[in-house]
């Protein structure tokens, strides 16, 4: 299936997806028919093992129609009883995304706000506990995508384990490049969607969760459409959505499964990721481009890169120069900072970066920008 025709996405998803993965949404099955439970039950199985853990070792999965965010909200929403309190620990906008949702659903809330280029530091973390006994909650993202910054989950973790609190982790781009063991790091919810690293295409998001834990959540939902609860029995029990699932999306999502097996699981997709990321600082670098991220918290998923100081650069035309020629960036998200950013993730290689630095000096060169060949 050629599908060169289409753009490459350097972007943190919806992501350059293989033609195996797009092929294999060209079935049309019943929601109740038994192919799809299986499948269903079978992705559920496939996510916990990722995760290092298993329904045996109390865990299970729950998927959600939906973007990566419904998944978020139906955490916060569902697993936060009335007289709960949330931490935050926000250092981009996905921490602030959660703080907004707790505070559509007057759920009582801690920000912690830390600048977007450091991580939360476990000590002030432990210092909040120390100080507030009334929290119940701790919600940290890992892959801060605002910035590609990756956030301490282990040893927050560790923290929330020995204060008793229940930690949900965001870890929607870095999941499936990133190894993780919730048992290991004391995660109560993990978070992920279809269309980041696993690299299928948009439609559901999926919770990992301590079994013990959600079911402490029946009845504790603000709305219907979100109830993980509810969600999660009805998966348990007859193994459907209670609302018309994304048919076509699981199937390309079990396809993508397979070739991130094919690749030699995480850690063999971790390589190709790192080696992008690798090629990609280089050449920037070389091109007079500076990160925005100290190396020591750098990841390997996306990567902020800030303005060149040229007087002629214009990032909506720098950003268009490189869409015609088939290659799509990021804008930054950042408060206070001129950044762009480039996604090293999805069906891209390192040949695909290579082209992609070409492109990236030639579309200089036409701002009269011009930069010193590679060596
Ligand atoms: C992509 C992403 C989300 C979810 O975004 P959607 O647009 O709703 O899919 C949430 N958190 C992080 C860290 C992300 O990278």
């Amino acid at each position: 299936m050629g599908n060169r025709v289409d753009k490459l996405l350097f972007t943190p998803g919806p992501l350059t997806t293989s033609g195996t993965v797009k092929s294999a949404m060209l079935q049309d099955l019943g929601s109740r028919d038994n192919a799809f439970i299986e499948k269903v039950t079978s992705i559920r199985a496939r996510l916990l093992s990722m995760a290092n853990v298993s329904a045996a070792a109390g865990y299970t999965s729950i998927i959600i129609q939906g973007s990566g965010t419904f998944g978020i909200e139906a955490v916060i929403s569902s697993a936060i009883p009335a007289n709960g309190h949330l931490l935050i620990l926000i250092n981009g906008v996905y921490g602030e995304r959660i703080s907004k949702i707790a505070s559509i659903h007057k759920i009582l809330q801690t920000r912690m706000v830390f600048p977007e280029n450091q991580i939360p530091d476990p000590i002030l973390v432990r210092q909040m506990l120390e100080q507030d006994p009334t929290i119940t909650h701790v919600a940290i993202i890992h892959c801060e995508t605002t910035t590609g910054i990756i956030n301490p989950i282990e040893a927050i973790g560790e923290i929330c384990s020995e204060y008793r609190k229940t930690y949900i982790v965001d870890a929607m781009s870095s999941f499936g490049a990133y190894p993780v063991d919730m048992e290991a790091s004391h995660i109560d919810f993990l978070i992920s969607s279809s269309n980041k690293c696993i690299e299928g295409v948009p439609g559901f998001s999926f919770v990992l969760a301590r079994t013990e834990t959600i079911k402490t959540c029946e009845n504790q939902a603000r709305t219907l459409t979100l109830d993980l609860f509810a969600q999660w029995k009805g998966l348990e029990s007859d193994g459907q959505f209670r609302f018309t699932p994304p048919t076509h999306v699981l199937l390309a999502f079990a396809r993508a499964m397979d070739e991130l097996d094919q690749e030699g699981g995480v850690a063999g997709r971790m390589l190709r990721y790192k080696e992008n990321y690798e090629l990609l600082s280089e050449g920037m670098l070389q091109m007079g481009f500076k990160e925005y991220i100290e190396p020591g918290n750098r990841g390997y998923i996306i990567t902020c890169f800030h303005y060149p100081t040229h007087p002629d650069f214009s990032f909506r035309n720098f950003y268009n120069s490189l869409s015609d020629k088939g290659f799509v960036i990021y804008p930054g998200k950042l408060s206070q900072v001129d950044c762009f950013r480039i996604g090293n993730i999805g069906q891209i290689r390192s040949t695909d970066i290579h082209r992609l630095l070409l492109a990236i000096r030639t579309t200089l060169g036409e701002y009269g920008i011009t930069v010193p060949l590679q060596p």
